[in-house]
């Protein structure tokens, strides 16, 4: 046993490895060229332009899928914006803050605390009303003359958080400030996002918009092939892989940062098979990976009476593999409620996590009405046996149930 292990470490130590640089197929690595955004990159820096004479840009609303080069194109952007201010000493402030962000974005308060840190102010991290937190921000946004470039990235999870009243105090915010002034940049991945907001707020948001595009199978071909010749070894890797994963990515709304995933998956799986190339083969491995750790994360960050629930669900679909049913299953809870210690919900509810599931993805439930009994679920398992060991492994180990 112990000579095998050190086979296996003295090979992984002789062979040559895949990668070059591996962070480079990294979602947060900053790529050194951008393709197929010059339209929308110079469309940015012309609407900022005029913040380095002073002038107030207009506020400018970006939107566009997941992946769509969004982010990465505004920091380039404001990057060069940023470096050219700094070399000429023009008064310009930009701000870049990434909505999603728990602890930074999560309420009014904590975001407006956010952009006033910006300045240097210390502000406690709670404790004093909004009204005052606004004042404190005025006054260190007003203290000289500047323009202050606000980029909001992910601005739907903002207002999901918080409602559209911060976008209103914000957007409203140039009518109090005396010398500074502000231009805000939203970059929202949800299409629909402003048909939500207050129509003042949407208007003054959006006095340019612009929206980004889906990338096709060939751009992200493109997208890759600058990616990989940094990312890995010379000859590393197999004719078509490139092809094959962009386009994977192009089928699912032209995701380049799920294409970059994919092939560094890939590339992780064939490194691991110790062969001297990724083949198109471990394109389809990686994607059943990607697949099944998303779903065992979703799983896992879900509350006990939902992991309970499912537990329970795949256990009887793992021995049976076929139809079940609500009643079956709310018995089968109770048990396990009993022996974890909790205190079991009402069928009523378990039903509407049974719905969760469904909509998640885990589970199809179908609805069927037992005429005067009423209306029960037929529940089918949609998942493939591996990925449902996976997760009763991993719900084993969070409800600590040896069962
Ligand atoms: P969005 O903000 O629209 O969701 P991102 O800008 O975060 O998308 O891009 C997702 C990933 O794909 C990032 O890793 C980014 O570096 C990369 N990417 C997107 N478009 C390009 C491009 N045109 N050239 C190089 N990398 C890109
Ligand atoms: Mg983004």
């Amino acid at each position: 046993m112990a000579k095998s292990v050190d086979n296996i470490f003295e090979q992984f130590l002789a062979s040559k490895s895949l990668f070059k640089n591996k962070r480079v197929l990294q979602a947060n690595y900053t790529p050194t060229t951008i393709a197929h955004r010059e339209d929308e990159i110079s469309l940015i820096a012309k609407t900022l332009a005029p913040a380095l004479k002073c002038d107030r840009p207009s506020n400018l609303f970006i939107y566009g899928k997941t992946g769509t080069g969004k982010t990465v194109s505004v920091r380039y952007v404001v990057n060069s914006l940023k470096q050219i201010a700094q070399e000429k000493n023009i008064p310009l402030k930009p701000i870049y803050i990434n909505c999603k962000l728990k602890k930074v974005a999560d309420t009014e308060y904590r975001i407006i605390a956010q952009i006033a840190r910006e300045f240097g102010k210390d502000i406690p991290a709670t404790g004093l009303p909004t009204e005052e937190i606004y004042n404190i921000f005025y006054q260190v946004l007003d203290e000289k003359a500047q323009i202050v470039l606000l980029v909001l990235d992910e601005i739907d999870q903002l207002v999901q958080k918080t409602g559209d009243e911060i976008l209103y105090n914000l957007t409203r915010l140039n009518t109090e400030l005396h010398q500074a002034q502000i231009c805000l940049v939203g970059i929202s991945n949800d299409v629909t996002f402003t048909d939500t907001l207050d129509p003042r707020v949407k208007s003054s948001l959006s006095e340019e918009e612009m929206i980004f595009p889906p990338y096709n199978a060939t751009k992200l071909q493109k997208i890759l092939e600058n990616r990989a010749k940094d990312a890995f070894n010379d000859d590393s890797i197999e004719n078509g892989v490139l092809e094959k994963c962009a386009a994977f990515a192009a089928r699912e709304h032209g995701d380049a940062r799920r294409a970059l995933e994919l092939l560094r998956v890939a590339g992780e799986l064939a490194e691991r098979d110790n062969v001297p190339k990724v083949a198109v083969s471990h394109l389809d491995l990686a994607e059943d990976k990607i697949e099944r750790d998303r779903i065992v994360d979703i799983v896992a960050a879900q509350p006990k009476q939902f992991q309970v629930a499912l537990f329970v669900i795949l256990r009887l679909y793992e021995r049976r593999k076929e139809m079940l049913f609500t009643g079956e299953v709310y018995e089968n809870y109770k048990n396990l409620c009993q022996k974890v210690q909790l205190r079991p919900l009402t069928q009523r509810r378990i039903s509407d996590i049974i719905q969760e599931m469904d909509m998640l993805g885990i589970i199809n439930a179908k609805i069927v009405s037992k005429g005067r009994y009423g209306r029960s679920r037929d529940i089918k398992v949609s998942l493939p046996i591996s990925v449902v060991e996976n997760i009763l492994t991993t719900l084993d180990e969070k409800l600590g149930v040896e069962l």
